[in-house]
């Protein structure tokens, strides 16, 4: 059946597909679409193993957990919100995007309908005059909670108290709603300052049956359907005993790790924002996993430390940003030599480049996986099964 609903050819049918620039790949159906980024993991990774088939999802539409809108005026001075036109300030307006959660849209609609009423201004970015910038909203899928960021140019914030009891009328479902100040010339959407204006200032959400604190800065998964199809299948590949220790590198908010923690003796963490490892470490808790730690470290850095004290790794998890991992990284892993590495990419260019320096110093791709976090885009997940050759 869902095979039928894929293949029926229908391709994603956006309105301002031509400005936008966020669905690359729409011109294609959805079927195409995994077509196309099969071919790309293959093309640069079956030099190295058996590259499986992708796996796609059911329903390709509105699976974005985390959606931003930048505020604007049109020429007739009406308030616009939605994307940047790609390498512009020009803001491309976006009413209902095909990829992001619906609920979200709805409010960023809103938010424009009480910009207006409240004579609020919106940010000129080449001006610099105004207050009003940016909406980020991050939705929980399986809690429902959800969290509205307003960026503001300024912490002077006029009707505040009655802006935020009007959009909690209009959407009583929103659970937080923090105040974020970037006054700086930046394409950084979050500024320094933040301040929570109502609830808690984070939502949770379930994945793999624990439940994960997600605070507005720290990284998190935008398609939580797909996710846990990720997280299940780095896991299984691991192919976990209960005796490992494990590290889990570039760890975010502890998501792979905890998840883990139940198959293994030890859970070790790293991730270089500060935040996300506040909320790695408050996710152990919230979860009752005793047998994790978490380090607020540069990777690389963080695994020199662990090669100079020999610490036994059994099994490494990585999932680096887009620009992948770092030599220093990666020649400290080697030297540690765990028995396996389980590579987990967002960009199969620098997952080639890595796996290349890996193969060449004692390690076998055992196995390849694309997973389609992000139907619509050019992007591609995948992840890689590694082993140490003289094991
Ligand atoms: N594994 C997590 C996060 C993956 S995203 C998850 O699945 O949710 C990559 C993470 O790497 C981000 O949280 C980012 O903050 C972190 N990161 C980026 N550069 C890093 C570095 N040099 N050292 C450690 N962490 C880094």
């Amino acid at each position: 059946m869902a095979k039928e609903k894929r293949t029926s050819g229908k391709k994603f049918n956006c309105s301002v597909k031509n400005k936008c620039g966020g669905c690359q790949l729409q011109h294609l159906s959805y079927e195409e679409q995994l077509i196309e980024k099969q071919k790309q993991v293959e093309s640069l990774l079956k030099k190295f193993c058996k590259v499986e088939t992708i796996i796609g999802m059911e329903n390709p539409y509105h699976y974005r957990n985390k959606v931003h809108a930048v505020f604007d005026i049109d020429k007739r001075k009406n308030i616009i919100s939605g994307v940047y036109e790609a390498g512009s300030h020009r803001v491309v307006p976006v009413e209902n995007c095909l990829l992001e959660d619906q609920r979200a849209d709805a409010i960023i609609n809103s938010i424009r309908g009480l910009l207006r009423s409240f004579k609020i201004r919106t940010f000129d970015e080449d001006t610099g005059y105004g207050l009003f910038r940016h909406v980020l909203i991050r939705t929980g899928f399986k809690s429902g909670e959800i969290m509205v960021v307003l960026v503001l140019a300024s912490p002077i914030f006029p009707s505040k108290n009655n802006f935020i009891k009007a959009l909690r009328k209009l959407h009583p479902e929103i659970t937080t709603i923090e105040l974020n100040v970037n006054n700086r010339k930046t394409s950084m959407v979050l500024g320094e300052k933040e301040q929570v204006l109502y609830g808690k200032g984070f939502i949770e959400d379930a994945l793999c049956g624990k439940v994960f604190r997600i605070s507005p800065k720290s990284f998190y998964q935008i398609n939580p359907v797909q996710t846990e199809v990720l997280y299940n299948k780095a896991i299984e590949l691991a192919d976990l005993s209960g005796k490992e220790i494990i590290l889990d590198a570039y760890c975010g908010i502890g998501t792979i790790g905890l998840i883990a923690s139940d198959h293994v003796k030890k859970v070790i963490g790293v991730e270089l924002n500060r935040d996300a490892v506040r909320d790695a470490i408050n996710n152990a808790k919230r979860n009752k996993v005793s047998n994790a730690e978490f380090y607020n470290k540069d990777a690389g850095e963080f695994m020199l430390e662990l090669e100079a004290k020999k610490q036994p790794i059994d099994v490494v998890f990585m999932d680096p940003p887009r620009a992948g991992s770092d030599e220093r990284f990666l020649s400290a892993l080697c030297s540690l030599k765990p028995k396996k590495v389980v590579y987990i990419s967002c960009n199969p260019v620098t997952l080639e480049r890595d796996l290349s320096y890996l193969v060449k110093r004692g390690y076998k791709a055992e196995k390849a996986v694309p997973v389609d976090m992000f139907p619509g885009t050019n992007h591609v997940e995948t992840v890689v099964l590694m082993s140490r050759v003289d094991n």
